[in-house]
């Protein structure tokens, strides 16, 4: 028989959670088409393995990595690729572009210009397709679409900050339908986010409706800032029951709260949730305000800084937030426009410039709008740190996702060191689950959960994404000062049978495909 490539004597972690064995994988085109022992059959190329794991390509389903892997200029593009994430969904938080006139997508992009940098992109695509058509040829890893609920809002209500109509609900719909056609198989919310955080419950739950009868699921970044850790998750589950949808809880992790509300569910909600593992968080500064002062987006935040009555209960506000019952929170800047305090912590530079830490923030988000990028220390000591990452990455309803951001000065490590990570630290040092059991958590996983039909697995017929590294070494190397230092330990990695990173480095390659619902 011949190949177009054969990956000889590896030992293959096939992504289903079975035991390890040695076989050889042979690639022809964009398809895997055997996995067996392949000794006697001839190839255009052969890699040897020997000694190295060989899996299927991660599956990253929740990454701010779309527009940035459509940038040959941002130094950036191959972060989550060069751990091995060879699939990327798009529209995470609920954030997206398509479907909105130019000056629209822009505002948009404004708002959620904090996850993903400057790009030199026109924001003219009139429908979910038109969007998705600049990535074949053009990127190096594989986009599948889901429905990014801020734009399909945003389309019919404008900034406007109120629950939506009948009828409104119905004008979504439309929205939300082509994305569906387009191959997306998941409602994506972002409820921190404006304008997705004016929306209730019942605009949920009406959309998910629709979403439900194409077999698809409902993914959220849930709404903590409104209602808190445990509502937030009640109104999640009160979705999934009342919709019928499958249920899907971005950046999340196991502590006395969700281990509960998780243990006590009952059969007709089924959930899963997703966690990158670090005791720290990453977004907008303008994340700390109420939701009537962010709503409508960088603009309308400034013009009710102008009001002095206003700002003034934004500053109570942010105060409130900022100053907990130890202190100061530990939140650090990451980046922002006048790159000012890159690395330092909110309450040290409140202090050295003399201000509360309220106003400061305050400040910060009307001179650096649209902007600052923050990462939200938690401050837990390294006993707490190790328990969380433990029953979090045991747990059966978790799969591991970076929550990436390709961009910015200082930004959270987990972009460039989630995946490698999880292979050194949970599965290597301690071994709190299998190499077998980490990988299904990283492709079959999260490839059933999201409908992905031919990815996930190292199977005869499916697409041939594969990472080849060696289970002894790989490691992150990316830290709080450091984050974007590309992982160690990680052969190659290659999508759709082309090889996108090689020793480490970088290929020219784009081979990127649209993934589309099963
Ligand atoms: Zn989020």
């Amino acid at each position: 028989m011949e190949f177009d490539l054969i990956i000889r004597n590896g030992t293959v972690v096939d992504g289903s959670g079975a035991a390890r064995k040695r076989a050889d994988v042979g690639i022809t085109g964009d398809r895997i088409v055997a996995i067996d022992d392949l000794s006697a059959a001839t190839a255009g190329e052969s890699i040897d393995a020997t000694d190295r794991i060989v899996s299927p390509g991660f599956i990253d389903v929740h990454i701010h990595s779309e527009v940035n892997l459509l940038d040959p200029s941002n130094p950036r593009r191959h972060g989550a690729l060069l751990q091995g994430v060879t699939t990327h969904l798009a529209g995470p938080d609920g954030f997206g572009w398509a479907r909105l006139k130019p000056d629209l997508a822009r505002d948009l992009y404004q708002a959620e210009i904090f996850a993903y940098g400057e790009v030199p992109l026109d924001f003219d695509w009139p429908t979910a397709n038109d969007y998705l058509s600049l990535f074949p040829g053009n990127s190096p890893a594989n986009v599948m679409p889901q429905i990014p609920h801020c734009a399909i809002r945003l389309e019919v209500m404008g900034w406007e900050h109120r629950h939506a109509t009948d009828a409104e609900i119905e004008q979504m719909k439309v929205g939300v339908r082509d994305w569906l056609d387009a191959g997306a198989s998941c409602l994506c919310l972002g409820l921190d986010y404006a304008p997705s955080a004016s929306s209730d419950t019942r605009e949920l739950i009406e959309l998910s409706k629709l979403v439900a009868e194409y077999g698809g699921i409902y993914a959220t970044h849930q709404r903590y800032n409104d209602l808190g850790g445990e509502a937030a998750w009640l109104e999640t589950i009160e979705i999934g029951r009342k919709a019928g949808i499958p249920v899907h809880v971005s950046h999340a992790g196991v502590d006395e709260m969700t281990g509960r509300i998780m243990r006590e569910l009952d059969d007709a909600v089924d959930l899963t949730f997703e966690s990158y593992l670090y005791p720290a968080g990453c977004t907008d500064l303008t994340l700390m305000l109420p939701i009537w002062a962010s709503a409508g987006g960088p603009e309308s935040i400034l013009e009710r800084a102008n009001q002095p009555e206003l700002r003034a209960q934004m500053v109570d506000h942010l105060q409130d937030k900022l100053k907990t019952n130890k202190g100061t929170a530990r939140i650090v800047f990451a980046d922002n426009p006048g790159k000012r305090y890159i690395g330092e912590e909110i309450g040290d530079v409140a202090e050295r410039l003399g201000l509360e830490p309220g106003e400061f923030a305050m400040r910060m988000i009307v001179d650096e709008s649209p902007y600052c990028l923050m990462v939200y220390l938690r401050g837990w000591d390294d006993a707490t740190t190790e328990k969380m990452i433990r029953e979090t990455v045991q747990h059966p309803l978790m799969m591991v996702a970076s929550d990436g951001i390709y961009h910015g000065a200082s930004s959270h490590p987990r972009g460039a060191g989630c995946f490698a990570r999880v292979l050194r630290l949970a599965v290597r040092e301690m071994q709190a689950v299998t190499l077998e059991e980490a990988v299904r958590k990283m492709t079959s996983f999260p490839a059933e959960r999201f409908r992905i039909g031919d990815r996930g697995l190292l199977r005869a017929g499916y697409g041939a994404d594969v990472v080849i590294f060696d289970e002894a070494t790989v490691a992150d190397r990316s830290t709080w000062t450091e984050p974007f230092l590309e992982p160690v330990g990680i052969d190659r990695v290659i999508v759709n049978g082309r090889t996108v990173i090689l020793d480490g480095t970088p290929t020219s390659e784009t081979p990127g495909q649209i993934v589309r619902r099963a």
